[in-house]
């Protein structure tokens, strides 16, 4: 039996994670489960899967949890807190990690499962963004394996030869087109996107993600992310990797080689498949997605991006050139900026201006080798001059 730790189970990925492994009883245990507050919605989970841990983000919520699991028989020994989701994420008895809980939360019980020689099931992209380099080495020094979810990533990771970690170019691979939907306001005037609602950015035309994501898919920031973790991932620049709006959300992303051949990945829109490519590969199982249907789908679009729609792409492209600080700055200015946007103390176009305003007030340096504590302190400056750029904004 495979031992699963699922960090932030609660959550849209966490909940398919649960749905892929609950159709495979035979071959997974689930070990421990995590959420922030929803205390209920774990509890829920707990009861049917039946982890040996559960963590809440705090000593309230993992009170409230042990309330709700107190009939429970052999219920789970539930903690408290950031230490304890690092605790889950090395546990011996764990085999994969599936690192799922949004934004930069997630780093360090994302770089405690990697240290400890895990796989690695990545969806919490916001870890790869601001610690490309400390999670990567960690991965090589204790041979972890590292496995894309983010749907675009792990397509291209199908799309790739075994041996890609000897480099790109060594592989014949010219460049990598990473598809976007363009999300729900790909073709809505440029002058009405300062007075879209949150719901409106959170109804994503293909995909149901969580709230941060689903604002991001619909500034494009969410790509912009991408381009940087791809680069991480895939060891690559930002001039290799051309960025393709693709509105059916069918072809999750493309390799183009040298001998102009071009490989896809095409599947329906439902993150349950490379969570399922995750958790059998190298072999394949069953996922609960339903087959892809060319003739349904009849047509599929391609045109590049707006750059004037979408300036938070075109910050993130140059945060990814200049890289040092800059990913970690972008990063956290936006979760603020969205969180911002999400509580409607700012407008949606605005979420672009504190972006813009935050790398402008801490222009990006090289890192000084201070390691997770030097980014740890870049990630907190940026988040203080982030909230001070929203409060101006009000
Ligand atoms: P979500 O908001 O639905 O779920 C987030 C999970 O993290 C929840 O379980 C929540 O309880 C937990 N969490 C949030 N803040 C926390 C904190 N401070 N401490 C501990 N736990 C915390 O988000 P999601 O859509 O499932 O996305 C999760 C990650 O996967 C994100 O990084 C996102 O970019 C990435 N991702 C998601 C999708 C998707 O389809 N949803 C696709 C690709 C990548
Ligand atoms: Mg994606």
């Amino acid at each position: 039996m495979i031992g699963i730790t699922i960090l932030g189970s609660t959550g849209s990925i966490g909940v398919s994670t649960l749905d892929v492994v609950g159709r495979h009883p035979q071959r997974f245990r689930v070990v421990a489960l995590t959420a922030n507050r929803d205390a209920e919605g774990l509890a829920a989970q707990c009861r049917r899967h039946r982890p040996a841990h559960a963590v809440m983000a705090d000593a309230g919520a993992a009170a409230r949890l042990g309330e709700l699991l107190e009939e429970m028989p052999s219920r789970p020994e539930v903690h408290a807190g950031p230490e304890a989701l690092e605790t889950v994420a090395a546990l011996p008895e764990v085999d994969y990690v599936m690192a799922a809980i949004v934004g930069a939360a997630g780093l360090l019980p994302t770089l405690a499962a990697a240290r400890a020689g895990k796989r690695l099931m990545l969806a919490n992209k916001e870890a790869l963004v601001v610690s490309g380099e400390i999670l990567m080495r960690a991965v090589a020094a204790s041979g972890a394996t590292l496995l894309p979810i983010d749907s675009e990533h792990n397509a291209v990771f199908q799309c790739l030869p075994a041996d890609y970690g000897r480099g790109l170019g060594g592989v014949g691979v010219e460049r990598i087109l990473l598809t976007a939907s363009g999300g729900p306001f790909r073709d809505l005037p440029v002058e009405r996107l300062a007075a879209v609602t949150p719901e409106q950015a959170c109804a994503h035309p293909n995909w149901q993600m969580g709230r941060k994501i689903s604002v991001d898919s619909a500034t494009m920031m969410n790509k912009g992310l991408e381009l940087i973790e791809a680069c991480w991932l895939f060891g690559t620049q930002p001039q290799h990797i051309q960025v393709v709006v693709h509105p059916q959300s069918v072809i999750h992303s493309l390799v183009q080689y040298v001998d102009g051949s071009v490989i896809a990945q095409l599947g329906n829109p439902d993150m349950r498949t490379p969570i399922a490519h995750a958790l059998a590969w190298p072999e394949r199982m069953s996922s609960g997605v339903v087959p892809l249907d060319l003739f349904a789908v009849r047509r599929l679009d391609f045109e590049p991006p707006g750059l004037d729609r979408f300036p938070c792409l075109r910050l993130a492209s140059e945060a990814a050139a200049v890289g040092g600080t800059g990913p970690a700055i972008l990063n956290a200015a936006n979760e603020v900026a969205v969180a911002a946007f999400l509580d409607r103390r700012i407008g949606f176009t605005e979420i672009a201006t504190v972006v813009a305003r935050t790398l402008d007030d801490l222009p990006p340096e090289p890192l000084r080798g201070g390691g997770l504590d030097e980014l740890l302190g870049v990630d907190r400056r940026a988040r203080e001059v982030a909230e001070q750029k929203v409060s101006y904004s009000v």
